[in-house]
């Protein structure tokens, strides 16, 4: 799975997210948060954590678009 994760300017550099992240997609450096979205597992703690409602996930899943043609399909085909 790949997901975006952007932070916006509300973000204080509390360094909650760093603490919280199994997968060390953030890092406080010289004041500045560096990330890392790579390494995103879409856990959704972040988001959760985030005092300042900063943090935005967008998961670009491929998969699911090919479940979704499946299952329409799959209710199309009895009409045929
Ligand atoms: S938890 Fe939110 S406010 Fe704190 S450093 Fe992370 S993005 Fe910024
Ligand atoms: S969703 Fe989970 S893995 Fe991804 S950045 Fe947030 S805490 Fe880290």
């Amino acid at each position: 799975m790949k997901v975006e994760v952007k932070v916006n300017n509300n973000c204080n550099l509390c360094g909650l997210c760093e603490e919280t992240c199994p997968t060390n997609v953030f890092q406080i450096v010289n004041q500045k948060l560096i990330i890392n979205e790579n390494n995103c597992i879409y856990c959704r703690g972040c988001e959760a954590i985030c005092p300042q409602k900063a943090i935005k996930l967008k998961a670009l899943d491929e998969g699911l678009e090919i479940t979704i043609t499946q299952t329409l399909t799959t209710l199309i085909t009895p009409l045929k």
